[in-house]
């Protein structure tokens, strides 16, 4: 198929493109580059844009005879999007709401979408299923839930078919080592603790240490990037076979808290990772664990890394061969 990647030059975009790639689709990468890196796109044509460029669309669209969109370009840190609504709610949704409108009117048809388990907020239920009330804690989540909103209903009026992907933890690289997580500022826990162990930062800030698990730090759900890259592609391979517009989540379905993190990242770089304890970080729910039998089921997924160590080896071959990022 004809794709159009928006955001492809980003972390899990460009992970996806490698995976298209792989499979013969054809992939036009759309990035402004404000995150994402020119030397993480391989295998296909990148142009430097934005969503917000309607006329721009409408002529990838065209000149490329595009059927299928993946959209990954957004802002995502919790923490900046409660500190920047106007930020987040602009140009994750009022780009997101252009961008539907663009394929609307050029007939494509069918759209793969980057959402985040933020849309769940506060777990009442672990594994947390797709039918969980969504009530996201932050602003990240609320714009993401709510261009699944619009989908929805862009779905019932224009015949747009889709799929939304609630990822849990992306984490790892993939194997090859030429292409990885690169985040300025970086916020993310295993970045940060393979940062500390390479002695580039002096210690980890463990974000609370008084939440009601086991350890009393937070317990997340850590997803291979390659797992995540598969199931777009099944996803967008499904949409184009006839299936009807689906909300998906991706995890391993296993919780691993930061210390047991922290843990098993000693075990892969063969050394002690010094941590400090800090305060929570504001908008952290304790536990966040994907149920993700619907996708299995559906789709046929299955993900392949589904060890904490082996996901942080891929991250840290990555690291370790690109100390300073792309
Ligand atoms: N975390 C931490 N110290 C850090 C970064 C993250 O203790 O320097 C914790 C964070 O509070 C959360 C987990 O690690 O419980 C995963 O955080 P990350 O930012 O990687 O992903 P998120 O869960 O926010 O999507």
């Amino acid at each position: 198929m004809n794709i159009l990647v928006t955001g492809g030059a980003g972390y899990i975009g460009s992970h996806t493109v490698r995976e298209l790639v792989n499979k013969k689709h054809r992939v036009v990468v759309l990035d402004n580059l404000s995150k994402g890196h020119e030397a993480a796109v391989k295998g296909a044509q990148l142009v430097r844009g934005d969503t917000a460029g309607r006329e721009l669309l409408k002529s990838l669209f065209r000149e490329h005879d595009i059927e299928a969109v993946m959209h990954f370009a957004a802002s995502s840190l919790v923490g900046e999007s409660v500190r920047l609504p106007s930020w987040y709610y602009h140009n994750n949704l009022v780009k997101g709401l252009l961008l539907l409108d663009a394929m609307v009117e050029s007939g494509v048809r069918y759209l793969v979408f980057s959402s985040t388990a933020a849309v769940y907020g506060e777990p009442r239920e672990i594994p947390i299923p797709e039918n969980h009330p969504a009530a996201p804690t932050n602003t990240y989540g609320a714009t993401k839930l709510a261009l699944e909103g619009a989908m929805r209903w862009y779905g019932e009026a224009y015949g747009l078919r889709s799929a939304s992907l609630r990822y849990f933890n992306a984490a790892g690289a993939d194997p090859a080592g030429d292409i990885g997580e690169d985040h300025d500022p970086e916020t993310h826990l295993i970045p940060l603790v393979l940062k500390v162990a390479m002695g580039h930062l002096p210690y980890l800030e463990v974000f609370g240490t008084d939440y009601p698990t086991p350890d009393g730090t937070c317990i997340r759900d850590y997803i291979h990037v390659n797992d995540l890259a598969d199931a777009h592609v099944l996803a967008m391979e499904a949409l184009a076979s006839g299936a009807s517009s689906a909300v998906y989540n991706l995890g391993n379905g296993n919780g691993y808290s930061v210390l047991r993190v922290i843990r098993a990242a000693e075990e892969v770089v063969g050394k002690p990772i010094p941590v400090h304890y800090g305060a929570r970080r504001p908008g952290d729910p304790a536990m966040l664990v994907a149920g993700s039998k619907k996708i299995k089921a559906g789709l046929g997924w299955q993900p392949r890394f589904t060890d904490l160590r082996a996901i942080i080896e891929t991250a840290w071959r990555w690291h370790r061969s690109h100390p300073r990022g792309y």
